[in-house]
């Protein structure tokens, strides 16, 4: 029987009501005579909850116990999933990560998949059970539980697909697939039938939040069928396809911003301090967004994360850097596309939308699929409106 990988997303299992319609779509699929193994994500805000909790009990928690404290999320869900197909006579049984053999790095908050064992997973398969497993998560070498980062569930389904040689990973999120811009920004967003590789993973990368940005790049290269769908609704979604799929008509796919990045600036003692500074922000696996370099300055998006503000000041007690700044009210907005290259016609557009709706800009970068600009926080979402308004299916 053929094989498909489904995730589950956190407003997807958020209730009890919730997860008994998602088992009641995992036995639907079933009946359809498909083989199924079906990731979750933690219930609603638990994640969040969970490390709201941890700083309620100590400054600056240590990694490891986070992951420990974070996984517990996901182990709620694949538990009572598993209770109500039970309950609906779909023979399930939940794994952690671990159980899975998701073997990952040491790497606590941001673990990479080495590879996945899922011998228990295929002998559930083999049992005629749907095996459920918990996202996000794995174990190392060393048997220590790590996590893959937030939003890392969407990344174990596909590691999961490729592994077990499925034919498609499902992707179920609260959205009916990934639009042109978040619909819970612009209304009037429509959902793309077909995205390609490139353009999903720079606006996973850009804050689409609608996958986590591995999920994709993995996808890419294992070749998996990647589909995002809605699991309140039978809508088609949207295919993740192959370069070769897209015409050469498209052009603005899509708007997205990410409120959940700051704008850091870093004046470098001098230019062979860049290794440094790329070092340290490598080796804690921090992402670094659009940056951008001018003489010994450095300008770059990244998380709001405790994490930069020591390893910058450890730079400058180390004399590599002589300051930095870190801007919480900038936020990057970026238009995701195809063939900005080719004139400044994009930029153009760009500018004239945010200047005509009175939105300054700030640090931005160009390339000839994205097009960022920092803009004042509280301006993220109007801008994003008026980027979507001008330039969003402008086939040229
Ligand atoms: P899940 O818990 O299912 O993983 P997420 O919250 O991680 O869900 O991702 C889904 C959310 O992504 C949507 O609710 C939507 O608000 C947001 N989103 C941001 N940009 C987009 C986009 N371009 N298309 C669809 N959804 C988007
Ligand atoms: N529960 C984790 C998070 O909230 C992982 C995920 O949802 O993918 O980040
Ligand atoms: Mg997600």
């Amino acid at each position: 029987m053929q094989l498909v990988v489904q995730k589950y997303g956190g407003t997807s299992v958020g209730s009890p009501e919730r997860i008994k319609s998602v088992a009641a779509r995992i036995a639907r699929a079933r009946a359809d005579g498909v083989d199924l193994v079906v990731v979750v994500s933690a219930m609603g805000h638990t994640t969040d909850e969970l490390v709201c909790l941890a700083g309620k009990v100590s400054a600056n928690p240590p990694h490891r116990e986070m992951d420990m404290l974070l996984t517990a999320g996901e182990r709620i869900s694949m538990a009572l999933l598993s209770m109500a197909l039970h309950d609906a006579g779909v023979p399930a049984v939940s794994f952690t990560g671990s159980q899975t053999g998701i073997i990952t790095d040491s790497s606590h908050r941001a673990a990479r998949i080495k590879r996945i064992l899922g011998d228990r997973v295929r002998a559930a398969l083999g049992d005629k059970k749907v095996a459920i497993v918990a996202g996000f998560q794995g174990v190392s070498e060393t048997r220590e539980i790590t996590t893959l980062g937030r939003g890392g569930s969407d990344t174990t389904a596909v590691a999961l697909a490729a592994a077990l040689g499925a034919v498609r990973c499902e992707i179920y999120t609260d959205v009916d697939g990934v639009f042109s811009a978040d619909p819970r920004v612009v209304p009037e967003a429509v959902r793309l039938d077909r995205v390609p590789h490139a353009l999903m993973a720079e606006l996973a990368v850009l804050g689409a939040g609608v996958l986590h940005p591995r999920c994709v790049e993995l996808a890419k290269s294992r070749g998996v069928e990647l589909r995002v769908l809605g699991s309140l609704s039978d809508d088609a979604g949207t295919v993740i396809v192959p370069e070769g799929d897209v015409m050469e008509d498209f052009f603005v796919t899509a708007v997205t911003a990410d409120k959940g990045k700051t704008l850091i600036t870093v004046e470098l003692e001098r230019a062979t301090a860049h290794a440094a500074l790329w070092s340290v922000a490598a080796a804690a696996h921090l992402a670094v967004v659009a940056p951008a370099f001018a003489g010994g300055v450095v300008r770059f998006y990244a998380d709001k994360d405790a994490e930069w503000k020591r390893l910058l000041g450890g730079l400058v007690t180390d004399g590599f850097a002589k300051r930095f700044t870190i801007d919480d009210g900038v936020a990057p907005v970026s238009v995701v596309g195809s063939r900005f290259a080719q004139d400044g016609g994009a930029l153009l557009s760009v500018m004239e939308a945010l200047g005509e709706a009175g939105i300054q800009v700030e640090q931005g970068v160009a390339s000839p699929h994205a097009i960022t600009v920092g803009v004042a926080a509280g301006r993220v979402d109007d801008a994003v409106r008026v980027l979507h308004k001008k330039m969003v299916g402008a086939v040229k």
